[in-house]
């Protein structure tokens, strides 16, 4: 599976997942695994969870601020590895409040039980369609093509000696693309950044039912967005 359809699998399977798990380490160096539920919307980059201040988890997180977080949805089995915070803004606790809260934090958002944890995610680990995939998420934060599609990690890098759209200014190894024709005509960094995307061409490369559209369709419109 290629990476940016790899990213648009996890961020399905997330956006699905019930329950997670989230690891911390106690401020005796012992590990501390707790089952939560993520606050919608989240995604690969990471996600918020919510817990009471004065537990195990947010007393970890003050100590030492590595975390993990492990998803499985049927025989998919994601792991998140990064850094976790407790969030102070209020507008952002006000956002993440869900109804059934008010059974735990009999106050709203102003109980002072009520803690949101942000989690960043650094690398991810992961056993998806019967695939193992190791990457950092440094590997794909920045544009490395016009569409969404990660160039840098493309069979034809090696196979056909391809530089990528950019390098190439939208002139990769097949001639000239016509999305990133149009990005350049726009004086856009990518399609992330045009007020037209998903524009039909783009849908078309990304949705499409050919050789190369993206297995799941809509992976490098899931890039671009992260990007954007
Ligand atoms: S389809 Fe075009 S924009 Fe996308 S990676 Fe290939 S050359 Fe770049
Ligand atoms: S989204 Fe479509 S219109 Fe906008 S820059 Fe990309 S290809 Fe061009």
């Amino acid at each position: 599976m290629k990476q940016h359809d790899i990213i648009k699998k996890v961020n399905d399977i997330l956006k699905d997942v019930q329950n997670i798990s989230f690891a911390t380490i106690t401020p005796d160096g012992y590990p501390h695994v707790a089952t939560r539920t993520f606050c919608k919307p989240t995604n690969i980059l990471g996600g918020y969870i919510s817990t009471n201040t004065s537990g195990n988890l947010a007393q970890s997180i003050t100590k030492n601020n590595k975390a993990s977080i492990c998803a499985s949805v049927g025989d998919d089995n994601i792991t998140l590895v990064g850094t976790a915070k407790i969030v102070y803004d209020k507008k952002i606790k006000e956002k993440l409040w869900i109804d059934w809260f008010i059974n735990h934090y009999t106050q709203g958002i102003d109980d002072p039980e009520y803690c949101i944890i942000e989690f960043t995610t650094e690398r991810v680990s992961l056993w998806v369609d019967r695939e193992i995939a190791k990457f950092n998420i440094d590997s794909f934060i920045n544009p490395v093509s016009y569409c969404g599609l990660l160039c840098t990690t493309c069979d034809f890098v090696k196979s056909n000696n391809c530089n990528g759209c950019i390098a190439t200014k939208g002139n990769p190894f097949y001639g000239e693309c016509k999305i990133a024709k149009c990005c350049l005509e726009k004086e856009l960094a990518h399609c992330g950044q045009c007020d037209k995307m998903p524009c039909d061409m783009l849908k078309e490369y990304s949705c499409g039912d050919g050789e190369h559209c993206d297995k799941p369709k809509g992976s490098r419109l899931e890039v671009l967005e992260m990007w954007k």
